[in-house]
């Protein structure tokens, strides 16, 4: 079966439609009312004031195609085949309403019946809870074979306190051909670090409380939570080798190409995956200016700032020296525009912020480039495989350049970068900024510390310090 990525989104609502489902608008990637969260990285997170009882939704059945962001991510990005930035994440909701009993043979249907997706049996794989013998019981009842049935004590959500529960998680085999690792590497199962097994869907059974005594109470009311990979099924149904070879993605690509001097795409693994870092980087751009937020040099702020930097620096490795990505935002809008009309409406303002972010960091880029190469060649003649922290200083406070940034174009290198010393020099100058106010009472530091729960299921203990005048220009 041939679907494109509108038909796949149309027909995942459309199927939990015909089962009672409110379809659901995508919401702004900028969470409201909710400070826990720098992003919307999940369906379910648009979702808490219904899961936590705050709000009583008019029918307890939902779903939606919700577009989400994952910092965690950012470095997977063109390196595995299934990593975004952004990314749509298909969801089917019960509030106190189904269960596993109806959600599990839902599922499969959906999966694998001729009149919705069509997928063979024989290529999909199923993991869960080893005490969840519910789920294994429904699952066997739908019709999953036994040997495609696979415990995994890591099928269980909990984020420590509050509602709880086992998943259930399945996979697409894509053939050993498609693998990354040997036949017989201990990584290669579903589930496992590798290429061959596509992780497309998670459904969470929410049906205990975490108590603060850490124990595990049933829920009165249980609720189902789902996630599925809007991209990942489309490169299924597209039999494309990773994400980016689907119509998603492509138009994005051969963009690129026009802007490259001599680069195409699909000649050269390495250049790949820059076409890819740009085709994704500029959809999550575009995106979340498109919702509001803006290049900064805090918070959701600096997330895009350094999306952006990262993008222009990953263009000049494809021989890029032209401002470009603005160029890109009306490519984004016609692949979007069935689903997310508005982004082709507002193309015109979301690319002049883009723009005016892209012209700023031009002025510095050589500057900085020209210093990188230099501390790196240096490096690289005296042996030693980092960059000193003084250094990706400078680079972030005079030449404009994250952190991040500077890591990941020295570990392209092979390098590392002293990320402590990097830390002592920041603080070094917010002290003196510090002092120079007290003095001068003239405008203060700003020392913003947000904390970022970047996966539904685990809690990544990302604090980051920005300061406000700590300038990155
Ligand atoms: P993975 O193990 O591949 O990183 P995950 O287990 O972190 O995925 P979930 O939190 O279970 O992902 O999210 C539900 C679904 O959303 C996944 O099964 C996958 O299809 C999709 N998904 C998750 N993260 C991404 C991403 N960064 N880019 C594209 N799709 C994603
Ligand atoms: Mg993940
Ligand atoms: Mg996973
Ligand atoms: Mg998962």
């Amino acid at each position: 079966k041939k679907l494109n990525s509108a038909q796949v989104r149309r027909m995942y609502l459309d199927f939990f439609i015909q089962h009672g489902h409110k379809e659901m608008p995508s919401r702004s990637l900028v969470p409201v009312d909710d400070p826990t969260l720098l992003w919307i990285n999940s369906g379910v997170a648009t979702m808490k004031k219904y899961f936590d009882g705050k709000v009583v939704p008019d029918n307890p059945r939902m779903t939606s195609s919700q577009k989400s962001i994952r910092t965690n991510d950012i470095e997977n990005v063109g390196k595995t085949a299934r990593h975004h930035t952004m990314f749509e994440m298909l969801g089917n909701f019960s509030v106190g309403d189904y269960f596993k009993k109806e959600v599990i043979p839902w599922a499969w249907e959906l999966l694998t019946s001729d009149e919705w997706f069509g997928f063979d049996p024989e290529k999909l794989y199923v993991t869960y809870y080893p005490k969840d013998h519910d789920a294994y019981n429904y699952w066997r009842a739908a019709g999953v074979p036994e040997n495609h049935l696979i415990q995994n004590k890591d099928n269980f959500w909990d984020i420590g306190q509050g509602p709880s529960g086992p998943d259930t998680e399945i996979f697409y085999d894509r053939g050993q051909e498609m693998n990354n690792v040997a036949e017989d590497d201990p990584e290669n199962y579903p589930g496992g670090e590798n290429e061959r097994y596509l992780e497309i869907w998670n459904i969470v059974f929410s049906q205990f409380n975490h108590t603060p005594e850490d124990t595990y109470e049933p829920l009165p009311h249980k609720n189902i939570d789902t996630g599925m990979g809007l991209e990942r099924v489309v490169s299924i149904f597209e039999n494309a080798p990773t994400n980016f070879e689907t119509d998603l993605f492509m138009p994005l690509i051969k963009q690129t190409e026009t802007f490259s001097q001599n680069k195409q795409y699909g000649q050269n693994a390495a250049d790949d995956v820059q076409f890819k870092i740009i085709a994704d980087h500029i959809r999550t751009i575009t995106f979340a200016i498109g919702d509001g937020a803006l290049p900064s040099n805090m918070g959701r702020g600096y997330v895009i700032r350094r999306l952006l930097r990262r993008a222009v620096v990953t263009g000049k490795k494809l021989g890029i020296d032209e401002p470009f990505l603005a160029k890109m935002v009306p490519t984004v809008g016609e692949i979007m525009k069935d689903y997310y009309p508005d982004v082709l409406e507002n193309a015109d303002y979301i690319a002049s912020v883009i723009k005016s972010e892209e012209e700023r960091f031009s002025t510095t880029l050589n500057g900085g480039l020209n210093l990188l190469n230099n501390v790196i060649d240096d490096a690289k003649q005296n042996g030693t495989n980092e960059i000193d922290g003084k250094t990706a200083f400078k680079l972030y406070d005079t030449y404009g350049f994250p952190i991040e940034l500077t890591k990941e174009y020295a570990s392209d290198e092979g390098l590392t970068v002293d990320q402590s010393g990097f830390e002592a020099a920041m603080t070094e100058q917010q002290n003196r900024a510090r002092n120079a106010r007290d003095i001068d009472n003239g405008m203060g530091v700003q020392t913003d510390v947000w904390t970022d729960f970047t996966e539904p299921s685990k809690y990544v203990g990302y604090h980051q310090l920005s300061v406000e005048n700590a300038k990155i220009i």
